[in-house]
């Protein structure tokens, strides 16, 4: 069994275990908090671009040309 995970902000493979959710790069303190408010604005109806930008989850530049 060769299981691996992907990081849920920038997709890399996790091969540490227990798998995080997110990778070294991305991880920062308090992003599970800004993560779950995404979730909660996306399902309000903002799109995945819009939510992630207004919760702090990712920054405005990372959309650039993609908005
Ligand atoms: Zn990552």
């Amino acid at each position: 069994m060769d299981t691996t995970a992907s990081c849920k902000r920038c997709g890399n493979v996790i091969q540490e275990k227990p798998y995080p959710a997110w990778c070294d790069q991305c991880h920062y303190p308090g992003i599970k908090d800004e993560y779950q408010e995404m979730r909660d604005l996306i399902e309000e109806g903002y799109s995945y671009a819009d939510a992630a930008v207004r919760s702090g989850y990712r920054g405005a530049e990372e959309f650039c040309g993609d908005a």
